[in-house]
C-alpha cells in the first residue's frame, strides 16, 4: 500500500482512505450495521490505514460504527482517524455552523462516538459564511492545544479561505471533491495545497459509484439515496456519463487488463498534489479492487486518451455543487 505524509502526524497513512458517509445511511438509502462494521474491518485488513467520517454522516451513526469497528480490531494505534465538525442538524436538517461553541460541543461527542482519546485529523466540514474564518481557525487551534486533536484540516475551502485560516492556525489537511468527472480544484485548490505543504484527502473518487463500472441505466436507488437528485444521475446527462464509463472500461481492459474502477482510482492518485483518494464503501467486497490499484502508474498517452473520452462523451458536464449544505437562516 502506498503511503503519504501528513504534517504533524508520526504515522504515514495509506493513500487510499476509507470513506464512511454511506455507512451512516443518511442520503444513502439506509445502513446495514453489521455489514458496515465488517467493511471497516475489511479495509483495515487490506492495509487501508486512514478512515474518514463525520458527525453529520447518519447524525452520529457513521462515527459510532467506525468507533465500534476500530475498537473491535484492536488496531487503533495503526490507524489515522479523520473526522469533521461544523454542521448542525436541527430536526435532521443540516446547516453549516462553524462557531466556536459548536466546535467545542462537537469534539467531545466525536471522541465519545469514536471511542478514542484524540482525533488524528479534525476537519472543518464546510466554510460557514456567518462566522469569520478566523474564529473557526482559533477554535480548532484551541482544540489542538488541549490535546483533543492532533492535526487540523478544512474541507470545501477556497485558497483565499485557507489563507485566512492559516494566519490563525496550522493547516495540515484539505479535503476537496475530486475525480475524473469533477476536476474543478485543478486550477486553484490543488496547486495551493501543493505549494503550501497541505496534504489533500480528495473525496468522491468513484463519483458516488458512477466510476465503479457497476452503474446501469435501470438501477434504482431506494429511499433517500442522494443519487435520486444528483444531477449526474438524471437523464439525459446520465447516459453521457454511463457511456464515458463504458469507454474508459474498454481502455482499462485494452491497455492494462484492468477495469474502470482501477483506472479511476489510479487516475486520482497520479494527479500532482493528491495525497489520499477517499473511497466510499459499505460492503467488504466493494474493497476487493484495492490491491490492483497499487503499484503502477498511468502514462501520458493514456491520460490524454482518458481526457479525450471524457470531454467528447460528456458534452453537458455538471459538478458536485448539489451536495453543499445551506447556511443558517
Ligand atoms: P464515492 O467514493 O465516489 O462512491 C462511493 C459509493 O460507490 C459507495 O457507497 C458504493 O455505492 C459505490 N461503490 C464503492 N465501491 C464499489 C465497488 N467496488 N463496486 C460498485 N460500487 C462501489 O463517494 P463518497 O462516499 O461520496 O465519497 C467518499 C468519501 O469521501 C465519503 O464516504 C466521505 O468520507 C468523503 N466525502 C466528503 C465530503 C465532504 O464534504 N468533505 C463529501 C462527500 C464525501 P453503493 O453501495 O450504493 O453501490
Amino acid at each position: 500500500m502506498e503511503t503519504v505524509h501528513i504534517p504533524g502526524l508520526e504515522q504515514a497513512p495509506s493513500r487510499i482512505g476509507l470513506g464512511t458517509w454511506a455507512i451512516g445511511g443518511w442520503l444513502w438509502g439506509g445502513t446495514d450495521e453489521e455489514a458496515s462494521v465488517r467493511t471497516v474491518r475489511a479495509a483495515i485488513d487490506r492495509g487501508i490505514t486512514l478512515i474518514d467520517t463525520a458527525p453529520i454522516y447518519g447524525f452520529g451513526e457513521s462515527e459510532s460504527l467506525v468507533g465500534r469497528a476500530v475498537a473491535e480490531s484492536g488496531r487503533r494505534d495503526n490507524l489515522v482517524i479523520a473526522t469533521k465538525a461544523g454542521i448542525d442538524w436541527p430536526e435532521e436538517s443540516p446547516r453549516r455552523n462553524a462557531t466556536r461553541e459548536r466546535l467545542e460541543y462537537e469534539i467531545d461527542q466525536s471522541l465519545r462516538r469514536l471511542q478514542v482519546d484524540v482525533i488524528d485529523v479534525h476537519q472543518v466540514h464546510w466554510p460557514d459564511p456567518l462566522v469569520p474564518v478566523e474564529e473557526t481557525a482559533q477554535a480548532m487551534k484551541a482544540l489542538q492545544e488541549k490535546g483533543k486533536i492532533r492535526t487540523i484540516g478544512v474541507s470545501n475551502f477556497s485558497p483565499e479561505q485557507m489563507d485566512r485560516f492559516r494566519a490563525e492556525a496550522p493547516l495540515a489537511v484539505c479535503q476537496p471533491p475530486y475525480n475524473l468527472f469533477e476536476r474543478g480544484i485543478e486550477e486553484d485548490v490543488l496547486p495551493y495545497c501543493r505549494d503550501n505543504g497541505i496534504t489533500t484527502l480528495t473525496y468522491g473518487a468513484l463519483c458516488r459509484g458512477m466510476l465503479s463500472g457497476r452503474m446501469h441505466r435501470d438501477r434504482e436507488f431506494p429511499g433517500d439515496d442522494l443519487r435520486n437528485f444528483d444531477p449526474k444521475f438524471q437523464q439525459p446527462r446520465y447516459d453521457q456519463y454511463i457511456d464515458a464509463v463504458r469507454a474508459l472500461d474498454a481502455l482499462a481492459e485494452k491497455r492494462f487488463h484492468k477495469r474502470v474502477i482501477h483506472l479511476a482510482l489510479r487516475w486520482v492518485l497520479d494527479q500532482p498534489g493528491v495525497g489520499v483518494a477517499l473511497w466510499g464503501a459499505r460492503r467488504p467486497e466493494q474493497l476487493d479492487p484495492a490491491a490492483e490499484v497499487m503499484g503502477w502508474a498511468l502514462d501520458t498517452d493514456t491520460l490524454r486518451e482518458m481526457d479525450r473520452i471524457v470531454s467528447e462523451t460528456v458534452t453537458d458536464p455538471v459538478g458536485p455543487e448539489f451536495m453543499a449544505p445551506p447556511a443558517r437562516e
